[in-house]
């Protein structure tokens, strides 16, 4: 019998935010599998959890899964944990899951913290569609790229960002997508000095600008604002290709959404014009 490989959430901040699963999994398996061994050692001590640790990180994830996967296929169920929150969101993880998957092992997920989740859920924007768009790029130019892709979602836009450079997202933010766009900033969720910060990117620029910005932050941008074209399909295609950086796929993507159309006939409109 192969062993099982549980995918283990463990608190963004606050340590009664583990689940008695979570605990008990942790003690039960041969070994879990930790991004920072150290970090974790800590973590596991306050539960009273002494199973072995091994290094498992965006570093060694390539070398190390055919390792794990040998353990598993020899009867050994092992854990996975991140430093905090829920493994493989923009976590490692995921190659090791897959590979797994692949293996025709059993992956078993033992739910808990997300920053995502917990953010979205106290944002008071949309939370019935969104994108994750993970970490924004570090740098200007390819921060506003990708602000530039999804500005125009007609869903909110969810990502993770250092405290560092939250001033000058906001500013890119504010060139892209309109100093208007409403926005929420979720800092320190779950920890002593947690806040979320909730209005037009103006008003974020503002607030934050007024000391240093300290902690963890997710980002949630509220969906584009979606008005009616008040052109025909060929017009509104040109206008977003005049008007926008957006590729060919990505135009037709958006004007089907406008226009309630099927993406094909969208397609075939937009070939007429290239
Ligand atoms: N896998 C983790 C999860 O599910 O929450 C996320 C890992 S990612 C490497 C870490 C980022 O998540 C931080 O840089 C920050 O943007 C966000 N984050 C983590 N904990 C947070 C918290 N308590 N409050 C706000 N954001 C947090």
């Amino acid at each position: 019998m192969s062993g099982t490989l549980y995918v283990v959430a463990t608190p963004i901040g606050n340590l009664e935010d583990m689940s008695y699963r979570a605990v008990r999994i942790l003690e039960e398996v041969a070994q879990i599998a930790a991004e920072d061994t150290r970090h974790s050692r800590k973590l596991l001590n306050h539960y009273g959890i002494t199973t072995a640790l091994i290094s498992y990180h965006e570093h060694n994830e390539k070398s190390r899964s055919p390792q794990l996967i040998a353990r598993l296929q020899a009867g050994e169920s092992l854990a996975l944990i991140s430093d905090a929150g829920t493994p493989c969101i923009a976590d490692p993880g995921y190659r090791l899951v897959s590979e797994c998957r692949q293996a025709g092992l059993e992956v078993v997920t033992v739910p808990g913290a997300s920053a995502l989740i917990a953010a979205l859920s106290i944002s008071g924007l949309p939370t019935d569609a969104f994108s994750f768009i993970g970490f924004l790029p570090a740098k200007t130019h390819g921060r506003c790229q990708l602000l530039e892709q999804v500005k125009n979602e007609s869903q909110t836009i969810a990502c993770y960002e250092a405290p560092h450079r939250l001033l000058a997202s906001l500013t890119d933010i504010a060139t892209t997508c309109g100093a208007d766009r409403q926005i929420a900033v979720a800092r320190e969720l779950t920890k002593r000095h947690e806040e979320l910060f909730s209005g037009s990117v103006s008003e974020a620029q503002e607030h934050f600008a007024a000391g240093t910005v300290k902690g963890e932050i997710v980002l949630l941008l509220s969906p584009a604002p979606q008005r009616k074209p008040d052109g025909t399909v060929s017009e509104e295609l040109q206008r977003l290709r005049e008007e926008t950086d957006l590729s060919w796929k990505e135009i037709v993507k958006q004007v089907a959404k406008q226009f309630g159309l099927p993406g094909s006939d969208v397609y075939k409109k937009s070939l007429e014009l290239r």
